[in-house]
């Protein structure tokens, strides 16, 4: 049997096995749900036919990548150019050869990082194609890293280009980091928060997690490890693995952690015009 990649379709994380695996790592986790009917591995093989997908551009020198039908919580990945380098952030599900085309024809990938688990994605598909310098994951989710190569693990921040910082910040997972893009006023927060939004895209409400689907609340230590790390960044616009939130600042996120460390630990969604 040849090692390949498997896709978990009730999840969409990444194995590299040589047969379908026993079951999946993110899905045994307590942080997400087994799968109703038992275990369906995508191999990678069979993902070309099945899967479209496009690299969209949101503003410039920003883009994100989508995979469609959805495959698992089907994030996105989200590719930034600075400084004439190309660093790639969290995974779409799948890349098709035609993303892959279209992101080497934007200059590849030179630096690829992700939050945590849930945002990886297909990553291994980005470093199979354009063989970046960096990959870059927190020490703690290393167990989490199989199906791809991590080049630089790192201990409480990194920082990837001048004014492009990754801060360890724990909580939802043990290696949970998010990024920082200071000159776009640009926070990539993982599942740090979740952040309700309308069918037009409009954002109307903030929450944060330890486990998303069973609503299991972070403690207070958490969530002051949250505040600790995002209250001194400088940020006007958030991007989750799922969510894009031109609207969310730092002003809400500060103000939905304080909310959150003055009463009893729960899950609870804030309502952003309740929290100015
Ligand atoms: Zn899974
Ligand atoms: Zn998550």
């Amino acid at each position: 049997m040849a090692l390949t990649h498997y896709a978990c379709t009730n999840c969409g994380f990444w194995q590299a096995y040589f047969a379908p695996p026993p079951d999946c790592p993110v899905c045994t986790d307590v942080r997400n749900d087994l799968p109703e009917d038992g275990w369906d591995f995508l191999p990678a093989r069979e993902a070309e036919a099945r899967f479209t997908g496009e690299v969209r551009q949101i503003s410039d020198g920003f883009w994100a990548a989508r995979t469609s039908p959805p495959l698992g919580l089907n994030g996105q990945g989200w590719l930034m150019r600075k400084d004439g380098v190309n660093v790639a952030f969290e995974g779409a599900p799948y890349y098709t050869n035609a993303m892959l085309d279209e992101i080497e024809t934007l200059g590849g990938v030179q630096i690829l990082a992700a939050s945590h688990a849930h945002g990886y994605g297909a990553l291994w598909q980005l470093q199979a194609r354009f063989d970046p310098e960096v990959v870059a994951i927190q020490k703690d989710d290393l167990r989490m890293t199989k199906a791809f190569k991590v080049t630089l693990p790192y201990d409480d921040a990194l920082e990837l280009l001048p004014g492009l910082t990754l801060h360890h910040v724990g909580g939802h997972y043990e290696g949970q980091a998010v990024l920082h893009d200071e000159g776009a006023g640009r926070l990539f927060c993982g599942d740090v928060f979740k952040i309700d939004q309308t069918e037009d895209g409009r954002s109307h409400a903030i929450s944060s997690h330890k486990a998303f689907h069973k609503d299991i609340p972070l403690t207070h230590g958490e969530l002051q490890r949250y505040r600790d790390v995002i209250a001194p960044l400088d940020f006007t616009e958030v991007c989750t693995p799922f969510e894009h939130a031109p609207d969310v600042g730092r002003g809400a996120c500060v103000a939905a952690l304080d909310r959150a460390l003055s009463e009893t630990p729960k899950v609870r969604r804030y309502a952003l015009k309740d929290l100015s």
